[in-house]
């Protein structure tokens, strides 16, 4: 069982140190508010005044901090965790940090001699809660291998992303897809509250296709994942589709900002000549207009 310097006892943080200290390991917690110490210790943890005791003598010193400037204050300011880290512990960030913050705080740690790992995390609160987190991870092998463990203690899923930065880049490609597939969702829930349907019916029947099952695990891996543009549902008729749904959006006064922006790049497939490819073909355009090389 290791010692833990936890930075961060938030929403997220105060339960995942709960789960670590469940698991068995100690863990000594910093957050400038009171009241979330004071539930900490209450866990079985311990709380010391700033992130220098948190750090001191712990084998891993874990952020979970709103933002990268302040993942950065925690580590280098006065009273900051490199005061009181040793070179052989490993700090873990699983803050949603900047990718370019990740990859110089990094460097700045490395300077010191000190190892960092990214492992931001997915799912929410309720999962945190739960100890079935899943972490996207960004590291060394070795030190993969030295944070399992203790990842672990607060996830059932934990990823390899393939090296230094890249569990910081994955978590914001992630949730790039869940922030805008969540204000997607609300227009087109708004949309179908206005036609006049059953908001559960349509839930239900979206829940039964594409639309709710969502084209990465469904028309993706079936055509332009795997380089097949022949069409099982045309770019054509699914603009034709598309264009149904914003003439009634008007005629029922709903706004729908993202479905008329897809609407423009349906119609650029078209002008490109992809008319008659599969929709998702829409992936190799866009793919293609920014790597016009490769
Ligand atoms: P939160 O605001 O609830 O918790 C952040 C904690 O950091 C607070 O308790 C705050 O007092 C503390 N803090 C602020 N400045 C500090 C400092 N200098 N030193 C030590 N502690 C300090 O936020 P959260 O929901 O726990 O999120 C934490 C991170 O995890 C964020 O980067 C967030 O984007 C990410 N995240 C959140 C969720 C979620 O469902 N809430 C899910 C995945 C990832």
């Amino acid at each position: 069982m290791s010692n833990v310097g936890f930075i961060g006892l938030g929403t997220m943080g105060l339960a995942m140190a709960q789960n670590l200290i469940k698991a068995g390991h100690t863990v000594v917690g910093f957050d400038p508010a009171a009241t979330t110490m004071d539930a900490h210790v209450l866990n079985g943890g311990q709380s010391v005044k700033s992130p220098a005791e948190a750090a001191k003598g712990a084998d891993f010193v874990i952020t979970m901090l709103p933002n990268g400037g302040i993942v950065r204050h925690a580590i280098f300011d006065f009273g900051g965790v490199i005061e009181g880290m040793s070179e052989s512990a490993i700090l873990i960030d699983m803050s949603t940090i900047h990718p370019s913050e990740t990859d110089s705080i990094r460097k700045d740690l490395a300077a010191k001699n000190i190892s960092m790992v990214d492992a931001p995390v997915g799912r929410t609160s309720v999962e945190a809660a739960s100890g079935t987190s899943l972490f996207m991870v960004g590291a060394e092998q070795h030190d993969f291998e030295a944070v399992r463990p203790i990842l672990e203690g607060m996830g059932d899923t934990i990823i390899d992303c393939g090296g230094p930065g890249t569990g910081s880049r994955m978590k914001i490609v992630n949730n790039l897809m869940t922030t805008s597939l969540n204000v997607l969702t609300a227009q087109i829930l708004t949309f179908s509250d206005a036609t006049g349907l059953d908001r559960d019916l349509a839930v239900s029947v979206m829940n039964g296709t594409a639309a709710g099952r969502g084209h990465m695990s469904t028309t993706y891996p079936a055509k332009v994942l795997k380089g097949d543009l022949t069409p099982a549902f045309m770019i054509d008729l699914a603009k034709k589709d598309l264009d149904i749904a914003l003439t009634l959006s008007k005629e029922l006064g709903v706004s729908l900002s993202l479905p008329t922006q897809a609407e423009t790049i349906y119609a650029d497939a078209q002008k490109a000549g992809r008319g008659r490819q599969d929709w998702t073909a829409i992936y190799d355009m866009l793919h293609k207009n920014h790597f016009p090389t490769a």
